[in-house]
């Protein structure tokens, strides 16, 4: 089998490294070229012409324009990379009847109510990274190639910059911290959503009926501010010292963005852990791992 992935360097594309590595050739790119390859979604004729190239089996695509604030302003730029290379990848999964895996967010709803959404719920993105985003949905579910997207939230890896390592920083150098309490979702370690991947894909093979829409996210549900107490509890258990005495809740419209961002980022995995027999671990225990690993405890 042979796999190309995209978006190699991200937190899910690290990860995906390792986790596709065991099924076949893997030919991961970022978005500098290499061998005559190029994996920068924002050039749509040499995308399209990589995957004529490779001619893989499977396009594994965790490479996309995350910058939601400034996605605002620079709309042009995230549309390319979001919506556009998305529909190119489909349109030549298309021709090689090939695979495609796309990654997506709970940023597609409107955040409204505290149901877990399920793939079937009415879409309304509140900024334009959530636009951006099911636009790239869109055009791969109306090529009709076999795709497998899946919708996951507050992602983080051990590698690079996360909430939970922002807010051990800033517990060391501050008094009081101020965290949004009224936004609710499930941090997804960026492992296990490639576990989930390599697992996916080690069952579609043969099996067309199962591709779809899938939501990928941990078990359980916190706000910012409880995952941010879990973080720092944790690492005072583990003998970490402190500025900070006070971890204040607040809501959304005290700490005023660019992007709006939903207040209710819960979706519910059933259909995954159904299609695919799968069991998803509560958000804790991949936190706390990844803390451990950042903490070296
Ligand atoms: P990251 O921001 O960690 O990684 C995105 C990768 O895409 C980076 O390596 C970036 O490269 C690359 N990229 C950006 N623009 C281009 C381009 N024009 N050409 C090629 N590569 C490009 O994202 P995640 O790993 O966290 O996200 C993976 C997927 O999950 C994405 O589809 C995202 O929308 C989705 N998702 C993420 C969430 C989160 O909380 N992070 C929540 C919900 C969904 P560079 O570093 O060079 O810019």
């Amino acid at each position: 089998m042979k796999i190309l992935l995209l978006g190699k360097n991200g937190q899910v594309g690290w990860e995906l490294q390792r986790s596709l590595a065991p099924l076949g050739e893997v030919i991961a790119l970022d978005r500098q070229a290499i061998d005559g390859l190029c994996g920068d979604l924002s050039n749509l004729s040499a995308l399209r012409a990589t995957i004529r190239q490779v001619k893989p089996d499977i396009v594994v695509n965790a490479a996309a324009y995350t910058a939601v604030d400034k996605a605002e302003s620079d709309t042009e730029l995230a549309d390319l990379v979001n919506a556009k290379a998305s529909e190119v990848m489909a349109q030549e999964a298309v021709a090689l009847n090939a695979w495609l895996v796309h990654y997506s967010t709970d940023y597609v709803f409107s955040g409204q109510g505290i149901t877990p959404w399920k793939e079937s719920d009415v879409t309304a993105p509140v900024n334009h990274y959530g636009a951006s985003k099911l636009a790239g949905e869109q055009a791969i579910i109306d090529s009709g190639c076999k795709h497998l997207i899946f919708r996951t939230s507050w992602v983080y890896g051990a590698r690079g910059n996360n909430f939970a390592k922002t807010m051990l920083r800033l517990a060391r150098e501050r008094e009081t911290l101020n965290v949004i309490a009224d936004q609710i979702g499930a941090p997804t370690g960026a492992d296990l959503i490639a576990d989930i991947t390599a697992l996916a894909i080690t069952k579609i093979q043969g099996r067309p009926e199962l591709s779809g829409l899938y939501h990928l996210a941990a078990s359980g549900e916190v706000s910012w501010h409880g995952y941010a107490t879990h973080v720092i509890e944790f690492a005072k258990a583990q003998g970490e010292h402190f500025a900070v005495t006070a971890l204040n809740p607040i809501e959304t419209s005290a700490y005023p963005t660019a992007a709006r961002r939903p207040l209710n980022s819960r979706l519910n995995p059933q259909k995954l852990c159904e299609n695919f027999s799968l069991h998803l671990p509560d958000w804790q225990s991949g936190v706390t791992r990844m803390l451990r690993e950042v903490l070296n405890k």
